[in-house]
């Protein structure tokens, strides 16, 4: 099926084409450098464009700032989360209420160039539903995060039954198709890049260099990161939950093949009981290994705990725009505040 770009613009004159959702956590110092690329690249852009900010609970006025701008920007949405809910929570909140027709997701830092959008458009009218960012390289980060993340993407492409493609982040183009495919997870555990490889549908891959950042600092530090890849795979696997059947398997004939020697020992050779620190050796050793699996499988039941507890994945503080856009949707049952801004 080929989509018709130009059938809801048609329908729906307020509608807009592309939307951007830029996921926002204390970028104050970026935020004008961003708002002034995005525009520069709105310009050149064949199709109306709508910047989606998600401020995700910042403490450093970049709310009030994207405020200020929505009079002189009419283009320029901002929903403010409750809290911070992190990353994965505002990029949700953006795909629930973005309206284009194709939906682009780009950091705040600058470190995905706002100048390779034409570019995605492009694949996207020739019909991928999906345009995927993939990194050639990435300046301004260290060895070791670059390293970690490679082994990460490798492990997680091993376990995962959907193929995460390797060294792309969020940085990517969905077509309204896709999208509404993603609505359909309703789950509480959001590893997007997960979620989004799930849904699969024809997919261009572009690559790209990724640039440092523009300004400011990132927000995730390795325990974060650590946090959020373990988030990752036991989200996608529960081969983990195997590897420890596996492990408990291989200690479990050990320790048998060692009895029996033992056994063996006393009986033929008549040689008397000792071995303290051997014995005290199996018990710590196969204490760990209970103890690691019972960890993997805690790891899993936490998850089906919060599951169950159905919270949404983020709340809304208030959502700002210009008067000029007058149909929006939002799939958010709770019901937020809506500022216009006065031109
Ligand atoms: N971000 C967010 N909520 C958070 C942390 C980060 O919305 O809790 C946003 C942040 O403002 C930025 C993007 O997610 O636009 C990527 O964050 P960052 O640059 O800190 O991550 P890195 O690029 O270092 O992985
Ligand atoms: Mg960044």
């Amino acid at each position: 099926m080929t989509i018709n770009h130009n059938q809801s613009t048609k329908n729906d004159l307020n509608r807009p084409v592309l939307s951007i959702i830029i996921p926002v956590y204390n970028e104050r110092e970026v935020l004008p450098l961003c708002l002034q690329r995005l525009n520069d690249v709105a310009k050149q852009l064949n199709a109306t464009t709508e910047l989606l900010f998600v401020d995700d609970g910042s403490c450093d006025g970049s709310a009030d700032y994207l405020a200020g701008q929505v009079t002189m920007d009419t283009s320029i949405r901002i929903i403010r989360l409750s809290r911070n809910f992190g990353k994965e929570a505002a990029l949700t909140a953006g795909i629930d209420y973005a309206i284009g027709e194709a939906v682009v997701i780009l950091d705040a830092d600058l470190q995905d160039p706002p100048e390779l959008i034409p570019k995605m458009i492009e694949q996207w009218r020739k019909g991928a539903d999906v345009v995927l960012m993939q990194r050639r390289s990435r300046a301004g980060e260290s060895w070791f995060k670059r390293t970690t993340s490679h082994l990460f993407y490798r492990l997680l492409q091993h376990l995962s039954r959907s193929q995460i493609p390797m060294d792309t982040g969020d940085f990517r183009l969905m077509s309204r198709r896709a999208v509404e495919a993603l609505k359909q997870l309703p789950e509480r555990n959001r590893f997007m890049k997960g979620l989004f490889a799930w849904v699969g549908m024809p997919t261009v891959i572009l690559k790209y260099d990724r640039d440092p950042r523009a300004a400011g600092t990132s927000k995730w530090d390795y325990l974060g990161l650590l946090r959020l890849a373990l988030e990752g795979i036991t989200s996608f696997s529960i081969r983990p939950l195997r590897w420890a059947m596996g492990l408990g398997i291989i200690a479990a004939l050990i320790g048998g093949a060692f009895g029996l020697w033992i056994a063996f020992k006393a009986f033929m050779l008549g040689d008397p009981v000792h071995g303290y620190p051997s014995l005290i050796s199996v018990i710590t050793f196969l204490g760990g290994i209970q103890l690691i699996a019972l960890g993997i499988v805690g790891e899993y039941v936490g998850k089906t705990y919060i599951e169950t507890k159905q919270r949404p994945n983020y709340l809304i503080r208030d959502v700002t725009h210009a008067p000029e856009i007058t149909n929006i949707h939002p799939t958010n049952k709770v019901k937020e505040d809506i500022h216009v801004q006065a031109s």
